[in-house]
Formats: C-alpha cells, structure tokens, sequence
C-alpha cells in the first residue's frame, strides 16, 4: 500500500516509516520542507493524497518540551496548529478524497487524563480539559474524527517515547553518563512511557489489525513512578542517580504549565492493546533500559 505520514521525519515518524518500507510500503512523508519522496503541506492542502494511498498518518508536532523556547503565546499557537491544523488538514484531504484510505492513524498525549497517585486510567476515561495542555489533546484527537466511516480511525494516546536518538532519553543521557541523574521530585508521580519499538510496534497493529478502532493507550503495561524510571536508568547506565531535580527549577526553566508534564503524572494502563492481543517488546521499564543503553 501507500502511505502518508505527516511529521514523518521526525523522531517517532523515522523509526515509523523504515518499519512501514520494511514491510512493503511505499511511504510519503508530508514536512514543512519539500524534497524527495515528500509532499509540503501547502501541496496536500492544494493537491490531496497521492492516488491509491491507503495509510495515513500524523506524527506532526512542534517539540513542546524544548527548552530553548520560552512558553508565551506565540510558541503555544506554534504548539497547537503544528498538531490540530495539520491533523485537520489531513481529515479534510480524506474527506475530499475519491477512493477512501483504509486507515487514519493520529496520536495524542495521556496527558488527556488528570495526573492522579491513585487513579488508574484505560480508554474507557474520556479525559477531562484541565489546562492548555489537555485541552489541546482534545482538539487534537477531535480533529481526527472523520465524518464517514469509510476510513478506520485510531488515535493512539502516547506516554513518554523512550528511545536511544530521540526524545526525552536523548536530554537525559549526558546528565546521566556525567553521573548528574536523579528523580524531577516528588518522584513518585508516574511516568507513562513506552518503548520507541512498541509505539511503533502498536501503529503497525493497529494499521493491520481492524479491531483496533477509536482511542488506544500507547504505554507499557508496566507503570512506574518518576523515582523508578531514574533509578532503572542509572543503573543501566552504570552511574548514580542521586541528583535530584526541584519541581522550582523546572517551574522557572519551563514555566509551570509545561513542567507539570514532568513534575505530576498519571497511571495509565494499555488496556486495549493487551485485550486485543499485541504483545509488547519492552513490557517493563528494565529491559527497556537495558536497550536504551546498550551500545550498537
Ligand atoms: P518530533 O519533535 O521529532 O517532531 C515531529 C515532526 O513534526 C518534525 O519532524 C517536524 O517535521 C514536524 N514539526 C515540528 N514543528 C512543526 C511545526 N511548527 N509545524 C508543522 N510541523 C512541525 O516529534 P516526535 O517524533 O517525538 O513526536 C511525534 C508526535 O507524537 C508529536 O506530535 C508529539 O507531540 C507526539 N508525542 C510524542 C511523544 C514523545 O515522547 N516523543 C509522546 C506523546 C506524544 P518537518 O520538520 O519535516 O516539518
């Protein structure tokens, strides 16, 4: 088949696309920067989807959490039409599409779900809209929602994407190799995270899999608090993690709504997945470590 992956060169969207050419696909990435294999998109906007696409995808977001952007009104709108204009974009080009894809796959942010110690979260929680950011994970997945039924569409709701070249472990490793690790305090709130290889893993099932429909979970099945993750990192690493972060530096660093990502968490279980059969590479958080680490 042909598939269309918005945010395709990005960290999840790179691991994705050599798995969809692994298996056959023959995939278009949609950037903000044309080259070859690619489509802009002012050129989706103007053209539609290539004919015959059968997949399509949005991994496309402005980095919420770099640290060189201060977080003021403008980064924000950045933040949220980089999701919800270009999630929009590719429902209306599926909308106006002649020959319906089979799959519309987006992701989402447990952050939809109200960091809570005790709660224990799976897809049967709508989500509330408690700030900027939960509202924005509503509009976004709203904006997914198809008006036909025609195309099968799934949103996964990513925790933390724990991979070696990217993302939240590609910040941490030289504080960790320096020995300068530790817990972002109180350290017990849960980190949702999941495994570079099974956000992958999950969109591949989910694309093949047509019981997969609606909103699915992308995390481990098992969670750990903040404290945990820190300490299973160390250890894979070799060094000690005794340094811990204040919630006030990251409050000031990143201003507070955004630090909360880090500072608070919620327990979120991958309910449909599990019950629908998928089987994680990295079910828990130290063999994740171990790959994480591991030299290749
Ligand atoms: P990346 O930071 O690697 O970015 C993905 C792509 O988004 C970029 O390659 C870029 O493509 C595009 N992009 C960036 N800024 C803008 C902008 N202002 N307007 C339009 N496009 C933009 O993201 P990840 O791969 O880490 O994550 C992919 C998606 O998954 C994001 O939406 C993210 O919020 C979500 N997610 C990620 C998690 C994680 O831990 N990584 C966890 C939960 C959700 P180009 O330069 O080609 O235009």
């Amino acid at each position: 088949g042909i598939a269309v992956v918005g945010g395709g060169t990005g960290f999840i969207g790179t691991h994705l696309c050599k798995a969809l050419k692994s298996k056959g696909y023959s995939v278009t990435i949609i950037s903000r920067m044309p080259g070859p294999q690619r489509m802009t998109w002012n050129e989706l906007n103007d053209n539609g989807l290539p004919e015959g696409t059968t997949t399509v995808i949005n991994l496309a977001g402005q980095n919420v959490l770099d640290m060189k952007q201060r977080w003021n009104a403008g980064f924000k709108q950045n933040v949220f039409n980089s999701r919800v204009n270009t999630t929009a974009s590719l429902a209306k080009a599926i909308t106006d599409s002649d020959h319906k894809p089979a799959v519309f796959l987006t992701i989402s942010g447990v952050g939809i779900y109200k960091p809570d110690k005790v709660k224990i979260y799976d897809e049967s929680c709508a989500g509330e809209e408690y700030d900027f950011l939960s509202s924005l994970c509503h509009k976004w997945e709203d904006a997914a929602k198809l008006p036909d039924s025609d195309t099968r569409q799934v949103t996964i709701r990513s925790g933390v994407v724990l991979g070696k070249n990217g993302g939240m472990i590609k910040q941490l490793y030289m504080p960790f190799f320096l020995g300068l690790g530790g817990p972002v305090m109180p350290g017990d709130q849960f980190l949702p995270w999941i495994h570079i290889d099974d956000i992958v893993g999950l969109m591949l099932f989910a694309i093949k899999n047509n019981k997969v429909d609606g909103t699915m979970n992308g995390v481990a099945p098992h969670s750990v608090t903040n404290k945990q993750f820190t300490d299973a990192f160390a250890k894979a690493m070799g060094r000690p993690a005794l340094i811990p972060v204040p919630k006030m530096v990251l409050n000031v660093l990143l201003s507070q709504e955004r630090a909360n990502m880090l500072t608070q968490g919620q327990r979120v279980l991958p309910k449909k997945a599990t019950n629908l059969g998928y089987q994680f590479k990295y079910p828990d958080i130290v063999s994740a470590c171990h790959e994480l680490v591991k030299k290749d």
